[in-house]
């Protein structure tokens, strides 16, 4: 497994449902010598080992997972970002700002008491001063108390308080991280799943198989089912418990059982189909394996993509597909066969996974459910801003980009959210992160992580 047990915290709903949380982060922050790396080494504990075998890989001092009065949290420093010789202050200065907005829970902006307050410390404060979030100004080097009195003139970056420690000798360090620990959000407000069912949409054109899926889905007798009458008599979803989960069918079969309709039934088939999807995390698109793929199955896969929800087909009417001798290594072959042809056609649909199923014959209920839970887990999934690091790092190490004369340098990543999982890559120029390039990475990341069934967002973001 390659989620990082120690790195999530895992928590069992009463429906059995694993919730997946994000450690709270705190991202320290400052110019270079202020000893952000020496007050990282302090709140983790340990000396985190700067080993450098291969140039610019190996960053583990970057991020760490701490403990204190019994929180667990994140910590980034953000002084581990490698930056070059040529890239200039302001950079870095940028670079840092940005990870404190985007990542941190809160911030500590690191000053230096002997040195005293610097222009460079200004320019800071002053990227720092729209991040909404805590910012706490920490002068470091305060090794005694007749230090504590030069801490008094960074009240003037107009950030509120200011705690005097020592980074070096622990000094002041504990009732820094009291405040820390109050100031950290509670555990249920970061990036809760409060999954208690999956919501799959059953979409898909006219006669493919939708109704009789929802059919077999009740008439099957391992399924606990009942029906919730929806605000209007057409939206009525099918609850139903499988593996001891909860899934909600939300149905689009409806429309052909509604009498008389105004306007194209094509209009009808995307707008319901849309309606659907919107309420899902995944949507099941059922596709008639009997004939091919049409351009109507076509156009409801290309609305599951765009909605950005986890994406399962149901080939449906199997049954129709028996090869004369019935051989199963026949059909193992024919299946196959079918899930490139979908993946030919539309390729940005790559993620998708796919079930055979029988309506008819009440086959292949359970397996298509199994694949739902799967892509539903991947949606889900977050990686360790540790792993995702050294991946990318290895990934441009490996593969270096340049464009006209310009080399792209990743200074940092971070998976921004879930639901699907959304990762933002700080870097010097986003120009320079091409498509092709950003397949590459993404690649990348799928090839680690489980994550078929999902589609995955990757940004750029400049420092500028
Ligand atoms: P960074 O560039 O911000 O990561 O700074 P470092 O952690 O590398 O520290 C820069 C220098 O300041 C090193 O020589 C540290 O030993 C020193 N230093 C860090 N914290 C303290 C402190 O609390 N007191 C004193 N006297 N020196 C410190
Ligand atoms: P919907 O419009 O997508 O809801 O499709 P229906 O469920 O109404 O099915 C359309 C037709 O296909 C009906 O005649 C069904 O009996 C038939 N059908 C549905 N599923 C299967 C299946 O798995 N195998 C076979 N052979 N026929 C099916």
């Amino acid at each position: 497994e390659p989620m990082m047990r120690d790195e999530v915290q895992f928590a069992a709903t009463p429906l059995g449902f694993v919730m997946r949380t994000r450690l709270p982060v705190v991202v320290i922050v400052g110019r270079p010598n202020v000893g952000k790396s020496t007050l990282f080494n302090r709140l983790v504990g340990r000396r985190v080992a700067v080993v450098e075998d291969t140039p610019g890989i190996t960053r583990d001092r970057l991020y760490a997972e701490t403990e204190w009065n019994g929180r667990r949290f994140q910590v980034v420093d953000t002084g581990g970002i490698v930056f070059s010789e040529e890239d200039p202050l302001s950079e870095q200065i940028r670079v840092q700002a940005n990870v404190a907005l985007e990542e941190a829970d809160i911030v500590l902006f690191l000053t230096d008491a002997r040195d005293g307050m610097n222009p460079d410390d200004m320019d800071l404060a002053r990227e720092l001063r729209p991040v909404k979030k805590p910012v706490l100004v920490v002068v470091n080097k305060a090794d005694n108390p007749e230090r504590d009195s030069f801490a008094n003139e960074f009240y003037s970056v107009g950030l509120g308080e200011v705690y005097p420690v020592s980074g070096l000798h622990g000094r002041g360090v504990a009732d820094l991280m009291d405040v820390v620990v109050d100031l950290l959000p509670p555990a249920s407000e970061i990036d809760v799943d409060d999954r208690t069912e999956v919501r799959v949409a059953i979409v898909g054109r006219p006669n493919v198989g939708k109704s009789s899926m929802i059919n077999a889905f009740t008439g099957e007798q391992r399924m606990i089912v009942s029906d919730i009458a929806g605000t209007t008599r057409d939206a009525i979803d099918t609850e139903l418990e499988y593996h001891g989960e909860k899934f909600r069918l939300i149905d689009t079969a409806g429309i052909r059982r509604r009498g008389k309709i105004q306007g194209s039934v094509e209009y009808y088939m995307v707008d319901r189909a849309q309606k659907a999807i919107d309420k899902a995390d995944c949507a099941m698109v059922v596709v008639d394996g009997n004939e091919g793929l049409t351009d109507g199955d076509k156009r409801i896969m290309k609305l599951a993509h765009d909605a950005g929800k986890a994406v399962v087909f149901a080939i449906n009417k199997w049954d129709l597909k028996e090869p004369p001798d019935g051989h199963p290594r026949h059909m193992t072959q024919i299946k196959k066969d079918f899930i490139k042809v979908v993946k030919n056609e539309i390729p940005e649909l790559n993620y998708a996974t796919a079930a055979f199923t029988s309506a008819k014959e009440s086959a292949g209920l359970g397996p298509a459910l199994d694949e739902v839970l799967r892509a539903q887990e991947a949606y889900n999934f977050r990686i360790s801003t540790g792993q995702l690091n050294r991946l990318i790092q290895e990934a441009v190490f490996s593969r270096p980009y340049s464009s006209k004369g310009r080399v792209l340098k990743i200074y940092y990543a971070t998976q921004v959210s879930t639901r699907p999982p959304t990762f933002v890559l700080f870097c010097n120029d986003p120009e320079l992160l091409h498509f092709s390039y950003q397949r590459y990475l993404l690649n990348k990341i799928r090839e680690a992580f489980p994550l078929e069934g999902t589609p995955v967002r990757l940004t750029a973001k400049s420092s500028h």
